[in-house]
């Protein structure tokens, strides 16, 4: 019977059925998760359906914003973000919380073997995704977070949530198009996320143009897509070490695993059922 559901719009993409099942079944607990369409319009009764017959949800675009006001609690780091990925629900009662960023930051040590301490952090994007995961880096000790975004006003939002959280880091932005600026960030990044959606098809323009990437630059890049993409091509054509967002998906799906049955999440079998797993089954 079905307890536990991921929903989207679109949705028929997603590879959490196979990962999250995997663990279940891990723990002989069967298969009980399962996927569902959802538009934003139809977000209000959706909740009102969970609250009565599921026990956790995973929420992805575009709902996680609208979730964080539908929950009847947030954590605080939920709170903190205003971003809501995973549902727990019990006695009737939704539990909103964000595993986004615990899922960047252990996808991070898990691709490169380094902690964040210190580390300059540059996102491309400033959606959702950057957003969660910005602002929990706030708590890891990074020295710096900087943003590139198509519309700066929403990286502005971004830099003035990073100071409210943490007033002695450095959070600075600018648009694709201030080359400077972007080469002077790209310059002394230690990490370059690519967190917005271009690369998810295969006409799309890269974020930047890739020719300002060289060889023998520090930088670190984790693409929070998947698929390799032409930005990931590049970048290990010219040995930058660059890692697809596989790692990030096991990982933020993982801590809900534990937030919902408290179990441990076994990672390695969640690994083989993202491999193994039917996209949108
Ligand atoms: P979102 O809130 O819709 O944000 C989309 C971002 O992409 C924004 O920064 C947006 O810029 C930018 N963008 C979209 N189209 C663009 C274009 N044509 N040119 C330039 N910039 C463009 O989405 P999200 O939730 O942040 O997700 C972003 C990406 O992260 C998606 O690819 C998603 O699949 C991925 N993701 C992966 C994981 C994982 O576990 N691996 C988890 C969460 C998200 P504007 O602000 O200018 O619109």
């Amino acid at each position: 019977m079905t307890k536990y559901l991921v929903i989207g719009d679109p949705i028929c993409h997603s590879r959490s059925p196979g990962m999250q099942n995997a663990a279940f079944e891990a723990h002989g607990l069967g298969r009980p998760y399962g996927i569902r369409h959802v538009t934003p319009a139809e977000l209000p009764d959706f909740f009102e359906y969970a609250r009565k017959n599921l026990s956790g949800v995973n929420l992805t675009v575009p709902h996680k914003l609208q979730a964080a006001v539908l929950s009847d609690e947030l954590t605080s780091r939920a709170a903190e973000c205003g971003s809501v990925n995973t549902l727990i629900i019990s006695d009737g009662h939704i539990l909103g919380d964000s595993t986004d960023g615990v899922g960047l930051e252990r996808a991070l040590e898990y691709c490169f073997s380094e902690s964040l301490a210190g580390k300059r952090i540059l996102f491309c994007g400033a959606g959702g995704a950057a957003r969660a995961t910005a602002v929990h880096f706030t708590h890891c000790g990074v020295q710096e977070i900087s943003f590139i975004n198509r519309t700066v006003a929403k990286a502005g939002e971004l830099v003035d949530l990073c100071h409210r959280v943490d007033p002695e880091i450095t959070a600075v932005c600018c648009s694709p198009q201030d080359t400077d600026s972007v080469k002077e960030l790209l310059s002394r990044a230690d990490y370059l996320i690519q967190a917005t959606s271009l690369g998810l098809k295969s006409d799309d323009p890269p974020p930047f143009p890739l020719e300002w990437l060289t060889s023998g630059m520090k930088l670190k890049i984790f693409d929070t897509i998947y698929h390799p993409t032409p930005l990931q091509k590049h970048a290990a054509s010219l040995g930058i070490k660059c890692c697809g967002g596989k790692e990030m998906l096991i990982q933020q799906g993982a801590e809900s695993f534990r937030l919902w049955t408290g179990l441990d999440a076994p990672l390695d079998e969640m690994r083989k059922g993202f491999d193994t797993g039917v996209p949108g089954q």
